[in-house]
């Protein structure tokens, strides 16, 4: 399970400028509602649909460059999946509208191979009941079992995980760098 030690939307090389190419009040995935809201993001892509932006004079593709500042790096071998988009409910292939969603909150890095099954195959999914949707068990102390919904099942890792990036875009919409909230 991945921990975030201090994730920052002030992206080295970019600083904020990206945040106000997104809007953050995008729909929410139908699949996912937990997950929040696309942040759709405007400006240029590459040919497949995928923002790019420059980053210390080169340009890349966005998700490669705001993934590492809030997550740490992108293992070798791995890619960033987009969690929002799901093969059941976006037909759309390459002009599906996920590819251009920049809300961090809706990636995860994965092996290829994963990632490659996973928008094949719908089955795959369904066949994870155990896990959360970015693949944490939910089981032991990080299930979520609330009283008056017995029902919802939420994941603990993933609670924290939005918590952390709501502090992260305050701090990166106000302007600072993330410094400050040692000392709270
Ligand atoms: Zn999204
Ligand atoms: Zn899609
Ligand atoms: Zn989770």
């Amino acid at each position: 399970m991945s921990v975030l030690a201090s994730p920052s939307l002030v992206v080295p090389g970019v600083g904020t400028r990206w945040l106000k190419r997104v809007d953050m009040a995008g729909p929410v995935p139908e699949h996912a509602p937990s997950l929040g809201p696309c942040w759709p993001t405007d400006g240029p892509t590459n040919s497949k649909g995928y923002p790019i932006i420059s980053a210390g004079g080169k340009t890349t593709l966005l998700h490669l460059v705001v993934y590492p500042a809030v997550y740490g790096p992108i293992p070798p071998g791995w890619e960033v999946d987009h969690l929002c988009h799901h093969p059941d409910y976006c037909k759309k292939k390459d002009s599906c509208p996920h590819r251009r969603c920049g809300n961090p909150g809706h990636w995860r890095a994965v092996p290829r191979m994963e990632n490659n099954l996973r928008s094949g195959s719908p089955t795959a999914v369904n066949a994870r009941k155990d896990e959360c949707i970015r693949g944490h068990p939910l089981t032991g102390d990080n299930l979520i079992v609330r009283a008056d919904r017995p029902d919802h099942r939420e994941c603990k890792a993933c609670r924290r995980l939005r918590r952390q990036l709501a502090l992260a875009i305050e701090v990166a919409t106000a302007g600072g760098t993330g410094e400050q909230l040692v000392l709270l």
